[in-house]
């Protein structure tokens, strides 16, 4: 199980940020554009970009993955909102949505 990338991404609707929990990249590591297909803890799916250091900033993140996550809702990447986010071996026990193999 690869858990390289894990981050806060958007879908291409680009209106708030996921946390996703598996990924299979494409293109190259820097690119700000679509990066791949990935699920987020909230269920979501679909192709995943890298959004730019405002988005990460600015963008609400999504209240499922939050909650998911055990953080409070609010917006921006949790590094920039200095939130500590729990380790993701705890919520594997109560979600299966990020168990997918590469
Ligand atoms: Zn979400």
């Amino acid at each position: 199980m690869s858990q390289t990338h894990q981050d806060w991404l958007v879908l291409p609707s680009w209106n708030r940020l996921h946390r996703v929990v598996d990924m299979r990249w494409v293109g190259g590591e820097w690119d700000i554009e679509c990066m791949g297909e990935g699920r987020a803890l909230c269920g979501a799916s679909g192709e995943f970009c890298v959004p730019g250091f405002l988005s990460r900033m600015g963008l609400p993140r999504c209240a499922h993955c939050c909650d998911r996550l055990g953080i409070p809702r609010g917006s921006g990447n949790t590094i920039n909102a200095h939130i500590t986010e729990p380790p993701l071996v705890s919520i594997s026990r109560r979600t299966e949505v990020w168990m997918v193999s590469a």
